[in-house]
């Protein structure tokens, strides 16, 4: 199979002229896209005689050069592995010594970051770039003067290794995901049916590139579709209403921290959404109270399901079922295969709590550098996701929680998502995250800790006497803490590794 760059160059032959890529100052048509990429690969090649397989870092935020990076690197056969941009030097250090990373692609807003890494690590060089428009050190500046002719080498095909992409550290260190270049092939095809995808699409990139949830959903299906990918230099919910008006653009992903920030937006109510054929959220549990904002404003808002293992995509709701299924992670996408098991590695019934397992074409090699941790993570050539769910006789699937978050409290499985559900209830709750503290005579014990609205009271008692009414008692957190807003990780999701540290901290 051809690699993914191929795409780019068809398109650059079959509709030049189609917009391919879009940001706050500028457009490419698919014509340019593809000069660009080889230029910028030749110009990369040329300076590092870079190999097929080695590994380039990326350190930037979203942007236009962000993806014709990606894309050269994939041209050369190389590996992107692509950084966040909050990790400290520490952090970064680390994940650029574990992936072995020879050159790093930078914009010069990280230099601080950054410029200590040539000591500390085995990079030989930054590439440093500005993608600021009058800037001479932009990335089209500096490959300005390699030829735009199609650069083809035979090693970057589908079998090649095209990223290393760290999860999001949510039960752990983050661990870097080799995925391929046809994993990525996978998962666009997966994306096209699931969406109706076609070149008349134009998708917005809310979520990081540097997280699979930017590239994967839904940048590079779109641009597999022959669509028009719109990538803003940074979140802000205005500008993201306001590029959906101006662009008229159809699909939005982004997981529901993002949606929140959407709908609280003074100009939520007013913006005119009517070219949105989905706003798909996932990433992390969704409240049943932001599905009925964006339903009630008539807006087709859908639940998917990811994780960086799997390209993202493994289930997305459909038109029939998305409002039918509230609460669903819907069915598994086209070339997507799923069971429900037990500990024992049978599968359960119908409505009966188990572990997701799931295989496909968009399933990653395995973990870089940890043999260990991949091995734990395959059984019998299917991924073990470490999510609880269960699923209805239509087969539609409803996540639980996460095995690592589940506690037991005197021999009893608390799903501390079923306790989030519960206190999300309340008007005033406006985030919760229930984690389990350890407790000598349960084993653990559930707490609670909320930030509450503006302009809303809520006390530790109103929490409990809800609780009670609707939970079993040992599920009913023993302690609830009040604090001003819940810390998040940079895919946005609620950081409960964090929170417990905090919340140990304040106990002492
Ligand atoms: P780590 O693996 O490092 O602990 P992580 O699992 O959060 O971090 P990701 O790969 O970004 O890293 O996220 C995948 C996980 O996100 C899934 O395994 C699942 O727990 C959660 N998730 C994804 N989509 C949904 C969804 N729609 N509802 C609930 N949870 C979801
Ligand atoms: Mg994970």
């Amino acid at each position: 199979m051809k690699g993914i760059a191929d795409w780019i160059d068809k398109r650059a032959f079959i509709t030049p002229e189609r917009t391919a890529l879009m940001d706050e100052r500028r457009q490419l048509s698919y014509l340019e896209m593809s000069a660009e990429v080889n230029r910028l690969a030749r110009m990369l090649d040329d300076r590092y005689g870079l190999q097929p397989g080695e590994r380039v870092g990326i350190l930037a935020a979203n942007s236009i050069e962000y993806l014709l990076t990606l894309f050269a690197i994939a041209k050369l056969g190389c590996i992107a592995v692509v950084l966040n941009i909050r990790l400290t030097p520490d952090e970064l250090e680390y994940q650029l010594n574990d992936s072995g990373t020879r050159i790093l692609i930078a914009e010069t807003a990280y230099r601080i970051e950054g410029e200590g890494l040539l000591e500390t690590t085995g990079i030989q060089d930054i590439l440093w770039y500005d993608h600021r428009e009058e800037s001479p050190m932009q990335l089209c500046n500096l490959s300005a003067a390699y030829p735009a002719e199609l650069l083809t080498r035979k090693e970057a095909d589908g079998n090649s290794p095209f990223i290393i992409c760290y999860t999001s550290g949510t039960t752990g260190r983050p661990k870097g995901a080799v995925l391929t270049q046809e994993n990525m092939f996978w998962n666009a095809v997966n994306n096209v049916l699931a969406l109706d995808l076609t070149s008349h699409d134009k998708s917005l990139t809310l979520l990081p590139l540097f997280h699979i949830g930017g590239i994967g959903l839904f940048a590079l299906p779109t641009l597999f579709a022959g669509g028009a990918v719109i990538v803003p230099n940074r979140f802000d919910p205005e500008k993201a209403l306001q590029l959906i008006e101006e662009h008229a653009v159809t699909i939005v992903m982004g997981v529901p921290t993002i949606y929140d920030y959407i709908q609280k937006s003074p100009n939520f109510e007013t913006a005119n959404l009517q070219s949105i054929r989905w706003f798909y959220c996932g990433g992390a549990p969704c409240s049943h109270e932001l599905i009925h904002i964006y339903l009630e404003r008539g807006l087709t808002f859908a639940q998917g399901f990811g994780m960086t293992e799997a390209s993202p995509t493994v289930f997305m709701t459909s038109r029939e079922d998305y409002t039918r299924k509230i609460g669903s992670i819907g069915k598994p996408v086209m070339f997507s295969e799923i069971r429900v098991v037990d500990e024992g590695g049978r599968d359960v019934s119908c409505g009966e709590i188990g572990e997701l397992l799931i295989k496909g074409g968009n399933i990653m090699q395995g973990y870089w550098n940890r043999p260990e941790a991949t091995a734990a993570t395959f059984r019998d050539g299917w991924l073990l996701t470490g999510d609880l769910v269960t699923q209805d006789e239509e087969g539609f699937v409803y996540i639980v929680g996460r095995k690592k978050d589940m506690m037991i409290s005197g021999g009893e499985n608390i799903y501390p998502l079923e306790v989030e559900q519960v206190i999300g209830q309340l008007s005033a709750v406006d985030e919760v995250a229930v984690i389990g503290m350890a407790d000598p005579k349960w084993g653990e014990v559930p707490v609670a800790v909320i930030s509450v609205k503006a302009g809303h009271e809520l006390t530790m008692d109103d929490v409990k006497n809800h609780c009670f009414k609707r939970l079993a008692k040992y599920k009913v957190p023993v302690m609830v803490r009040f604090v001003s807003d819940l810390p998040k990780n940079a895919t946005g999701k609620i950081d409960k590794k964090m929170i417990k540290t905090d919340f140990m901290k304040e106990e002492q």
